[in-house]
């Protein structure tokens, strides 16, 4: 499955966050398998390969699943607490919690100190450890290459096992331009059937600034094929069905809807950068035949207007 989605924060936003922006993401059901993992997190590359993104690191992590998290979350608490009165507000409420999110806490003081707390991988049970590494098989065979990072921990209960970023050297402290990992238990969680799934999150806004910092260009808006320009009332009917025909044909036709003048409309069609300009007169309508005027050679050539569909 996959969304492209306006999402909106409840919570008063962070600097650079948005309180509304737009997400793109796809969710994968039903394998429990590493594979799978491998899978999404291609796809992910692939569109940044696509879009020319290549200032980025994939950070891969794994939170463990519900019985290996147990002895861990023990293991953080234990040794945060030690710091009590160093850690920020915040994390002291997360170590009661989720300590595992004291992790991901941005406030220098507890960066320094999750420095020296215990990782993850030390307490994955058999199973886990054996779906990491067939994960980092997948992708060392893909040839995905990727940062092992056990301060990811994507701020979210419901992961099990992967978690995942995509890490922008581009941009500053907001760097992750998309985000993952594995939920195996969410489903049930919210009343369903068990249904192990794995995903990610992208962010388009976020996206488009490291794009814009990487001078990227985004190509050119893509411009209509034909236009079709009538000389009064009657040719602007016929102009309609002309259009209507050429667009279920999948081509992208357009005319006059504001009942402009000739000149004013061939001055829009020029604007617009159609490829092809068709005049339709008395004369034209009369014969069933248009010239068709190429916008970038100026070449004419005179047709059938039930043939003009051949020009594509
Ligand atoms: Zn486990
Ligand atoms: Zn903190």
């Amino acid at each position: 499955m996959f969304y492209l989605t306006p999402v909106f924060r409840y919570e008063k936003p962070q600097s650079g966050r948005l309180r509304e922006h737009h997400q793109f993401g796809i969710e994968y059901y039903g394998s429990f398998s590493a594979y799978a993992d491998a899978e999404v997190i291609s796809v992910a590359k692939s569109l940044f390969d696509e879009l020319g993104v290549t200032q980025l690191e994939l950070h891969l992590n794994s939170i463990g699943c519900p019985e290996c998290r147990k002895g861990y979350s023990a293991a953080l608490k234990e040794y945060f607490h030690r710091f009590d009165d160093r850690l920020c507000p915040t994390c002291l409420e997360r170590l009661e919690k989720n300590p595992l999110r004291v992790l991901d806490c941005k406030v220098e003081d507890c960066k320094e100190i999750a420095k020296g707390a215990p990782l993850v991988t030390d307490y994955l049970c058999e199973h886990c450890v054996e779906h990491r590494e067939k994960l980092h098989k997948a992708l060392q065979s893909m040839g995905i290459s990727y940062v092992d990072d056990p301060y990811i921990v994507r701020g979210l209960d419901y992961y099990t096992g992967t978690v995942f970023e995509f890490v922008s050297t581009a941009i500053g402290s907001q760097g992750t331009v998309c985000g993952g990992g594995r939920y195996n238990n969410l489903c049930q969680e919210i009343g369903g059937k068990e249904i192990p799934a794995v995903g990610f999150g992208m962010g388009i806004e976020r996206l488009i600034m490291v794009m814009e910092n990487s001078a990227l260009s985004f190509g050119e808006a893509p411009s209509g094929q034909i236009y079709i320009a009538p000389i009064g009332e009657q040719q602007n009917l016929l102009a309609l069905r002309i259009v209507d025909e050429l667009r279920k044909k999948g081509i992208s036709a357009s005319t006059d809807i504001m009942e402009k003048s000739l000149k004013a409309q061939m001055k829009y069609a020029d604007k617009c950068g159609f490829r092809y300009v068709v005049v339709l007169g008395d004369e034209e309508a009369e014969k069933g035949e248009v010239t068709v005027k190429c916008m970038a050679t100026k070449e004419q050539t005179v047709m059938k207007i039930e043939d003009l569909y051949k020009l594509f």
